[in-house]
């Protein structure tokens, strides 16, 4: 048994509760023990560590509920063109150490990391957050997972490690792509419901699948007890994902009221990913992407507040993503930036600890600090509920605990 006590913490629970000064935090193993508001946490048996975090804030760790690790260079539509599985494998590892070492302990692949990233995190043979794969996402023919481009006339690609997904049309088809997924033990299933932005047929306001399509995903997830993710942009294409049984928008940047009343009366999420419009916006020509791209881009990051405004009046649960590609990881954490503009410093903090532990089920084991919890944390040097960029700056993030296990101890 090895006990670590964090003793004078600006502690955010992150339970909703206003934060904290002088707390300490009692971590046994791979657990949160004791909470104690006071400090006081009492006599302890055996070898005890102790940190005083004077001046600093302590946090759970954060969560990302749409990365793609597998995105390891930022041109998404045409790195399988340019490298091997192994080499994608390779650097999607080192991209999972980076999400780490921002602070982020928990996050949800959105497409294209299969069990096997996983597996090798979990079992500790690289650093990494906890890692919840889709494995290969499902699109229809010409749709946002159709990376061909509108010259060329071959199969779609179906094989191999990265951002890879099925093309499926009908019921059918879709149905047996989220078998294949989950006889592969995928943790959600991710389809894509509208156009996007990478894509190189498909224009962003438009929809894709039919509703029978997407419900025959949702009833396949369903039926092992997942749920299904789906990229949709426009009002319509969200309307009609919530229809079928969707439980997690990503992105909903073109919505109005009638979209979000929706997803809330489903009691579905909304993720938006802010930050990936305006990175891939300032640098994604110096990456390669095509004016088609940058324009539709530029549509999405201009409604983006917009969407999330919607969501936000309709009283929606809003979690938090960042769908960043490449090196443009870096700027994950600036998400918090933008979802200021109109939350609160707490509702963003919550968004992507509370709220996304609610949306991966996984409130039981995360996403608060709170006795039979994982100890998870980040401390952090200042407040980051005065100054939410605090975060953006990996220097401030003094220590990076995972299930008890320290990545970054700079105190
Ligand atoms: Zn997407
Ligand atoms: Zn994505």
């Amino acid at each position: 048994m090895s006990l670590t006590v964090f003793t004078n913490a600006f502690l955010i629970d992150c339970t909703g509760a206003d934060p904290l000064e002088g707390a300490a935090v009692v971590v046994e193993d791979d657990r949160i023990k004791a909470v104690a508001p006071d400090g006081k946490v009492g006599a302890l048996p055996g070898r005890v560590t102790t940190l005083d975090l004077e001046g600093k804030t302590l946090m759970p760790g954060l969560t990302d509920a749409h990365v793609h690790i597998c995105a390891v260079t930022e041109n998404i539509t045409d790195q399988h063109r340019y490298y091997p599985p192994s080499y994608i494998a390779a650097r999607a590892m080192k991209r999972a150490e980076e999400c780490l070492l921002q602070g982020f302990t928990t996050v949800r692949d959105a497409g294209g990391a299969d069990y096997g990233f996983r597996m090798a995190l979990e079992e500790g043979h690289f650093p990494g957050p906890r890692l919840l794969v889709s494995g290969r996402y499902i699109s229809q023919t010409g749709g946002h997972g159709d990376k061909r481009r509108r010259s060329e006339w071959t199969d779609p690609i179906d094989c191999c490690v990265g951002m890879i997904g099925f093309i499926a049309d009908g019921p059918d088809e879709v149905r047996r792509a989220a078998r294949e997924n989950i006889r592969r033990d995928v943790d959600q299933i991710k389809i894509m419901a509208s156009g996007g932005a990478m894509s190189p047929s498909d224009e962003l306001d438009t929809t894709q699948f039919t509703v029978a399509e997407m419900r025959a995903a949702v009833e396949e997830a369903e039926a092992v007890g997942t749920y299904v993710l789906s990229h949709a942009y426009s009002d319509m294409a969200v309307r009609r994902a919530i229809e079928a049984g969707v439980r997690s928008i990503e992105h909903g940047n073109l919505i109005r009221e009638a979209a979000a009343q929706a997803i809330k009366e489903a009691g579905a999420f909304l993720v938006p990913t802010m930050v990936t419009y305006e990175a891939i916006y300032r640098e994604g020509k110096r990456y390669g992407s095509g004016d088609h791209q940058i324009a539709k881009i530029d549509l999405a990051r201009q409604q983006s507040l917009q969407g999330l405004t919607y969501a936000y009046k309709a009283g929606c649960k809003i979690g938090s993503g960042s769908d960043l590609l490449g090196d443009m990881a870096t700027q994950r954490a600036v998400e918090f930036e933008l979802k200021g503009q109109l939350m609160t410093p707490m509702e963003v903090l919550l968004s992507a600890t509370k709220v996304n532990a609610e949306l991966f089920r996984m409130q039981d084991k995360i996403g608060t600090v709170e006795p039979g919890k994982y100890a998870d944390f980040i401390v952090v040097e200042g407040n980051p509920l005065r100054n939410l960029r605090a975060l953006q700056n990996q220097d401030n993030l003094k220590l990076i605990m995972k299930g008890g296990r320290v990545f970054k101890h700079t105190l």
